[in-house]
């Protein structure tokens, strides 16, 4: 018997804490992926790991519709750290079901069924979502999928404007998209969506769920843009790795937002390993950390590798290297010759996304392994 679906790495990685991971021969890697973001304040930070034991000893599980503890801060927590006005929030188990209900929520409240997407953007796997997300691969004999979904070319103003009409129910957008090769987006061009659907009655869904929880340098990327969406989601680093979710929702959309569930939403478990994964980030002011260690992990990168790759782009602790080849036997090389584990984003871009919590000497140590690979 075997997994099968998803392509296994050939490390056994056997416990995580701080930064670090260690395979089951007890050697070190330095996680710059933070496991697809799902680390922002390390692996196994004590706070998340207390919070989260204590709950499961108390109560692993309770149905959804009686409240529980957790699950009610958590809830706050979120409205009061939510960009401007948006305080109503809905908790799943991904980041996938997060654009899903954004989705459906968007929909209800307007009445229309026009979803506008942006080329190279990606939103998760599921029917609804999946008929977002731009990658042909991703869909190829899955059709059909959900339907009423135009892609528009990411970063375009002009065709966004265009784009956006009467019969729109929502844009949905990556404020800097991730999965489609780190490409940040201009405030200019976030403003003009925010504009354009509120002209048109839509909703603006910001898909922050690799961007969210202080990785771009702000506790949101729209929180750095100075804008204000109608939905925001985000998913995983939300739980330090545990399955949670959250479409978060301003009122206008919130008060009509139709008919919606999930037996798992906003367990006690989850709830509370979110909010101590929020706390952490809020009181050690990660998002500002980000900030400057990506400053500084940008500037390296580009004295060091100077013409021998592409580009260095980012914002924050989300930043990409665009090799002149292929992106994966330099990640190999990463992670078998310096012990360092990063990420792909398409074929040709070397996807960083460290703990929050990283340093400089581990930025360091990344540069120096990269000008060896690479320069
Ligand atoms: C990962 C990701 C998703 C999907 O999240 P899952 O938890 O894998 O379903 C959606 N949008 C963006 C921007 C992502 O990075």
């Amino acid at each position: 018997m075997s997994g099968f679906v998803f392509s296994e790495k050939p490390i056994g990685i056997d416990r995580g804490e701080g930064v670090h991971l260690y395979d089951t021969n007890g050697d070190e890697y330095l996680d710059f992926g933070a496991s697809y973001a799902c680390a922002p304040v390390g692996h196994c930070h004590p706070e998340v790991v207390d919070a989260t034991t204590a709950q499961i000893e108390k109560l692993l599980y309770v149905q959804a519709s009686y409240p529980n503890a957790p699950r009610t801060a958590l809830y706050e927590q979120l409205a009061d750290l939510a960009p401007g006005d948006i305080d109503n929030v809905w908790l799943c188990n991904s980041g996938t079901e997060a654009n899903e209900a954004a989705l459906k929520f968007a929909r209800h409240a307007t009445g229309r069924s026009k979803i506008i997407a942006t080329m190279q953007g990606f939103h998760g796997r599921t029917m609804g979502s999946l008929a977002t997300t731009w990658k042909k691969q991703y869909k190829q004999g899955f059709e059909p999928l959900a339907g009423g979904v135009e892609f528009v070319p990411y970063g375009d103003s002009e065709a966004m404007r265009e784009a956006v009409d009467e019969e729109t129910a929502a844009v949905i957008v990556e404020p800097l998209q991730g999965e489609g090769g780190i490409n940040p987006a201009s405030t200019a061009y976030l403003r003009t969506v925010r504009e354009a659907t509120e002209a048109a009655g839509a909703a603006m869904i910001l898909d922050e769920i690799q961007t969210g929880l202080g990785r771009t340098g702000t506790l949101w990327a729209a929180d750095g843009h100075g804008v204000v969406p109608d939905v925001l989601t985000t998913a995983k680093g939300l739980g330090s790795g545990l399955p949670v979710g959250a479409t978060l929702v301003r009122e206008w959309i919130a008060e009509d937002a139709g008919n919606h569930g999930s037996t798992f939403s906003g367990g006690p478990v989850v709830s509370a390993a979110a909010g101590a994964t929020l706390s952490v980030i809020t009181r050690e002011d990660l998002p500002s950390h980000a900030a400057a260690v990506g400053e500084y992990l940008v500037e390296q990168l580009r004295d060091a590798l100077g013409e021998s790759v592409r580009e260095v782009r980012g914002e924050g602790l989300m930043v990409g290297v665009e090799v002149k080849r292929g992106a994966n036997p330099i990640l190999r090389d990463l992670a078998v010759e310096h012990g360092i584990l990063a990420l792909p984003a398409g074929r040709s871009v070397v996807r960083l996304l460290p703990p929050l919590t990283v340093e400089r000497e581990h930025a360091d140590e990344v540069v120096d392994a990269l000008e060896a690979i690479v320069a």
